[in-house]
């Protein structure tokens, strides 16, 4: 077998790679057949058989429940463990009941916990900005706790019955008897973990401003705590290089100087504002879980959609790789889905293990087939132009590679 080595820190990667992947639900079957054929051809085009993938199908979600009653087998967990990268579609998660999400449980699992999504416009697609190509946002998000750590109990429950009564008896604190109780995790070592992860990531791609995104004036132990933890971290590793906003408009009128990283910080809501009306302003967002689903969900809007954003989940030897959206049931098996989310997360993971051609091919092939005018519905729709199927969005993105 092929496979990738991972030794403290530096990974090797065979040039006849095996690679594990996950179909998903909903549209991921449609998504993922589109993404695999721009894949293989990037690999093909840039190494002309000198390196090549094989893929190798893994069992979750619906499919896998229907075939085994198991949403995940653990020969998935094993495979993914074994083969340390991999590329999924999207798994559904019921709202408010049922199996909690295998999105989150594999993240928590391989220790996934930096949460990489790129935004980036392309010209040609539609957006709600006058300038969008001022967009180019990259989020960094924690991805192991925040109230995505799944610690809940239902209203009436042993667990809820048994913190409001502590919370009465201990802290004097009344919570109403017919409340369902979340918690909120907030660590200093996954908070600094992240904003090192930011800092690496900002310096390996040239990016010369960080933004703490936090709601901290409200959640003063958690989300506060974690906008103090970040600070502390830049102090840290960027000593003389760090500066501070006040530096900037006092002595550089606002432009970050050559050698210089740039760390503020802005409260949730603002931040939500602050990326509509000022992007250009911004390059690296880090947050905390939650904020940092909601506001990549707000920026992948700003450049067309949720159909072109794309994400890695990244850990210490382990990484994912997979499109920002969710399932999108009503468009399954229908090819209309737009791919292009899944396609530019095969292109993070090629650059991930060191694949840069790979990675610099499939971009430039998208960036040239959405300035063609080839575009999926829901991009074609708003400029009311012919829409192709996800199959025939992959075939130009193909000729075009
Ligand atoms: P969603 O699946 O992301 O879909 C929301 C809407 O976004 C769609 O109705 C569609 O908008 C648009 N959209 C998303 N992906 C698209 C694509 N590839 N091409 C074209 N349009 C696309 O969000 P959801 O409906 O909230 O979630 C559905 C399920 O996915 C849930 O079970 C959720 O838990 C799960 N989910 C999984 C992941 C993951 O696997 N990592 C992530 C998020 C959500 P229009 O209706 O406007 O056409």
């Amino acid at each position: 077998m092929a496979l990738i080595q991972y030794d403290n820190g530096n990974i090797t990667v065979p040039d006849d790679l095996e690679l594990p992947y996950i179909e998903g639900d909903g549209i991921g079957p449609d998504i993922t057949r589109a993404t695999l054929k721009v894949l293989d051809a990037a690999v093909k085009k840039t190494y002309g058989g000198r390196r090549s993938v094989k893929w190798i199908k893994l069992d979750a979600g619906e499919e896998s429940f229907a075939k085994l009653g198991n949403y995940i087998p653990d020969w998935t967990v094993e495979a993914i463990k074994l083969h340390r990268v991999a590329i999924k579609g999207p798994l559904t998660t019921p709202v408010g009941k049922g199996i909690r999400s295998i999105n989150v449980m594999m993240r928590q699992t391989f220790g996934l916990y930096a949460n990489v999504r790129p935004v980036k416009f392309f010209p040609g697609l539609p957006s709600p900005l006058k300038a969008p190509e001022n967009v180019n946002i990259t989020i960094v998000r924690e991805n192991t706790e925040d109230v995505y750590a799944g610690i809940e109990f239902e209203k009436g429950s042993d667990g809820a019955n048994g913190i409001i009564k502590m919370m009465k008896s201990d802290f004097k604190i009344d919570i109403g008897s017919d409340a369902g109780i979340g918690i909120k995790v907030i660590t200093e070592s996954a908070s600094k973990r992240i904003m090192k992860y930011a800092i690496k990531y900002a310096i390996a791609h040239k990016k010369n401003r960080i933004t703490i995104m936090h709601k901290g004036n409200i959640m003063k132990f958690t989300e506060g705590a974690f906008m103090n933890w970040c600070y502390e971290v830049a102090r840290e590793e960027l000593g003389a290089s760090l500066m501070d906003e006040q530096e900037l408009h006092e002595k550089y009128e606002g432009k970050v100087p050559e050698g210089r990283i740039l760390v503020n910080d802005r409260i949730a809501d603002n931040m939500l504002q602050q990326i509509i009306t000022r992007p250009e302003d911004y390059s690296i967002i880090v947050a905390p879980n939650l904020n940092g689903d909601y506001v990549s969900d707000a920026i992948a809007a700003e450049v067309g959609g949720l159909g072109v954003a794309p994400g890695g989940n990244i850990g210490e030897g382990h990484a994912i790789f997979e499109a920002v959206h969710g399932s999108a049931p009503k468009y399954a098996n229908k090819n209309i889905a737009n791919p292009t989310s899944m396609i530019l997360a095969g292109a993070m993971m090629f650059s991930h293990i060191g694949w840069k051609e790979a990675h610099d091919a499939i971009y430039a092939a998208v960036e040239k087939t959405m300035k063609d005018g080839s575009l999926t519905q829901d991009l074609a729709r708003v400029l009311g132009s012919h829409a192709l199927g996800t199959s025939e969005f992959a075939d130009a993105v193909v000729k075009n590679i």
